[in-house]
């Protein structure tokens, strides 16, 4: 099923994000999991495309598998990355072959090291330049990212928002946000880009921090602030696991109501491939 079709009757939807699992012990830990996940019936779930094309053939099993075998409506995230047209319509018509329908297409980042995003001759620059090729060429629902802290290359978030227009207006049926843990930003973000005629839902991705070694990961990796309130909270029980986990849990849970109750059009969860939080979570919800 489209997910632009969900969106007719369901007015909130709550979806999941996996990555693929890198070897045979983590692929039956994440079988584990999406059979718990499962219980909580998602709208959808995403598969994530490694950095550089890297995981290509596990996303496209793995998309194929929870599509086709587990009966869930499935995206596929597919990037820019050495992606030539011949290629794209190549991957995009194999996609189509096993029945999925959603795709959420992305630039990618440039490679480690380089700063400046480079496309095979042939390829796209951006996004949008994806996006406008595949709604030219194909008829899939299609999904885009966005940040409502700023892509970390645009130099603010004004810029960020034209940019964001041209690629909705390329063809996007829905937006998914970077992940963050103000929602304040969210907020301001939606006001911000529907003063800019931006009228599809952008639907909040969302992130338990479950341990306090991942305070600096993720803000390192995504360039997100970390609100002071949650920063002390878990401060004050660094040596602490299970203290540090559900104040952790319970800052989401409360983010989660927050923003729905503001309006938001659902949750998307990044899982990092884990039911328990997720399963926490939602069943609070
Ligand atoms: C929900 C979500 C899922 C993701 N999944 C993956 C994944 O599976 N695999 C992966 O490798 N990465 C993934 N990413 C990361 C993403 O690939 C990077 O953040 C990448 O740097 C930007 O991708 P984009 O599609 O947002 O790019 P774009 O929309 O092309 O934007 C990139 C930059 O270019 C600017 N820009 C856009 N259009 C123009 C224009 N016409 N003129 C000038 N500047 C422009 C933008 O303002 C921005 O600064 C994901 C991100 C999110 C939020």
């Amino acid at each position: 099923m489209k997910i632009s079709d969900l969106f007719v009757s369901e007015e909130r939807t709550f979806s999941f994000e996996f990555f693929p699992p890198k070897d045979e012990i983590s692929a039956v830990d994440f079988g584990i999991n999406v059979g718990q996940l499962m219980r909580l019936s998602p709208s959808f779930v995403t598969v994530t495309y490694g950095a550089g094309g890297s995981t290509q053939d596990r996303t496209f099993n793995l998309v194929d598998y929870l599509q086709n075998k587990i009966g869930l409506t499935t995206v596929a995230h597919y990037t820019c990355v050495n992606a030539t047209r011949e290629k794209v319509e190549r991957d995009l018509q194999y996609l189509g072959s096993v029945n999925i329908e959603n795709l959420m297409l992305l630039r990618g980042d440039p490679p480690t090291g380089d700063t400046k995003f480079i496309p095979p001759s042939d390829g796209f620059r951006y996004a949008s330049e994806l996006i406008s090729y595949v709604d030219e060429n194909f008829d899939f629902c299609k999904a885009g990212a966005c940040y409502i802290e700023k892509h970390p290359e645009s130099f603010s978030i004004d810029e960020d928002i034209a940019n964001l227009k041209i690629k909705v207006s390329s063809g996007l049926d829905f937006l998914i946000t970077q992940l963050f843990f103000d929602n304040k930003h969210y907020f301001n973000f939606v006001k911000k880009v529907r003063k800019a005629g931006i009228t599809c839902r952008i639907i909040p991705g969302i992130i338990p921090i479950t341990s306090y070694k991942q305070i600096e990961r993720f803000t390192k990796m995504s360039g997100t602030k970390i609100p002071a309130e949650l920063l002390d909270n878990l401060e004050s029980y660094k040596d602490n696991a299970i203290k540090t986990y559900q104040a952790g849990i319970d800052y989401t849970i409360r983010q989660c109501k927050e923003l729905l109750a503001g309006g938001a059009p659902g949750i998307h969860f990044y899982t990092l491939n884990k039911s328990r939080a997720a399963v926490e979570i939602f069943e609070s919800l």
